[in-house]
């Protein structure tokens, strides 16, 4: 009992530790209102930059496809974040305005000054939850990872997975690319992850790691938070297609892939007549729908596609953890 209790008070302390001070990164809602009493709501990403820097991406309105986004570049000084600059929002929307902001404490405030309009903003840090997070396995899924161990899966030829695994029962990436013992063919697969903050790095050293069906198709983990979709970001098929629209959440935050995948097919003769097909959910948000995989993508770890493979996680170098992992064969 008082055991169990030490456990529950370390792992507070340590996740409490490990995120206080990044705090002020992430998602934020609010809005804004201009002195005559007009107002819209605003949503904000605001991304982690090298030397306490930041990137701020305001988008206004509620359609975030049509609307208006303006990009800062904050700097820290003292505990605040601070950004400024002269934005030009086009004739409809009263033409330029002096912008001046701050982040503090995960609330993020400030004025504006145009020729039409003057005002002030206020936005709060959110945090927008996969509609998947914690899916359970369904009826005849095999269950990867659960938390408990790393008996399911293993190094390239069959040497011991050891992965270090976290106090608060997740795995991180540690030493190589390990791989379910058990292949899959046609399947369903739920992964649970989350990248660390690295500030310091950009591309592709950013919370790179990936997750191959077969161990052959990437579907790549990255920290592209705020970034536009590419082929090579998060829940890209890895120099195959980008995603339909950036579904990423920032680092320190758990995210999902849902993935629906069907193998490629093959003629008596061996002849592929089919390629694998694979469509994804990132957070809950589709990313890719029936898109056709023409072979094995960079790295992977079984490069014949006539030969089976079990689910691989890639290791790139960078600590990123991941859960509850299941596949139901389809
Ligand atoms: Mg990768």
């Amino acid at each position: 009992m008082k055991q169990s209790y030490y456990v529950v008070l370390l792992s507070f302390l340590f996740v409490t530790l490990l995120y206080a001070g990044d705090s002020d990164y992430g998602n934020y809602r609010g809005s804004y209102t201009t002195l005559d009493g007009n107002s819209d709501t605003l949503f904000a990403q605001v991304i982690a930059g090298a030397n306490d820097s930041c990137i701020v991406m305001i988008t206004i309105g509620n359609i975030p496809e049509n609307a208006p986004q303006i990009r800062f570049y904050g700097t820290k000084t003292g505990g605040e974040m601070t950004f400024n600059g002269k934005i030009d929002l086009g004739p409809d929307m009263g033409g330029s305005y002096d912008i001046e902001g701050r982040i503090t404490d995960s609330f993020m405030d400030g004025t504006f000054s145009g020729y039409e309009a003057t005002g002030t903003f206020e936005l709060k840090k959110v945090f927008i939850k996969s509609s998947t997070l914690g899916s359970k396995p369904p009826e005849g899924a095999v269950v990867l990872f659960d938390g408990v161990d790393l008996e399911a899966w293993e190094l390239k030829n069959e040497k011991r997975a050891e992965w270090k695994m976290t106090i608060d029962g997740a795995m991180e990436v540690t030493k190589g690319d390990i791989i379910s013992k058990q292949t899959f063919g046609d399947q369903q697969v739920h992964v649970e992850f989350i990248t660390p903050l690295m500030p310091d790095k950009t591309g592709q050293a950013r919370g790179n790691s990936g997750v191959y069906l077969q161990g052959k198709y990437e579907v790549q983990i990255l920290d592209s938070f705020g970034l536009a979709p590419k082929d090579d970001y998060c829940g890209a098929i890895y120099k195959v297609a980008a995603p339909l629209k950036n579904a990423c959440l920032p680092p320190g935050e758990w995210q999902t892939f849902d993935i629906t995948f069907f193998e490629p097919r093959f003629d008596q003769n061996g002849n592929k007549i089919k390629d694998a097909v694979i469509t994804v959910k990132h957070n809950g948000i589709l990313i890719h729908s029936n898109v056709s995989i023409p072979g094995p993508t960079r790295a992977s770890m079984i490069n014949d596609e006539k030969v089976p493979g079990g689910l691989m996680l890639q290791d790139h170098g960078n600590p990123v953890q991941f859960r509850n992992i299941w596949i139901l064969p389809l």
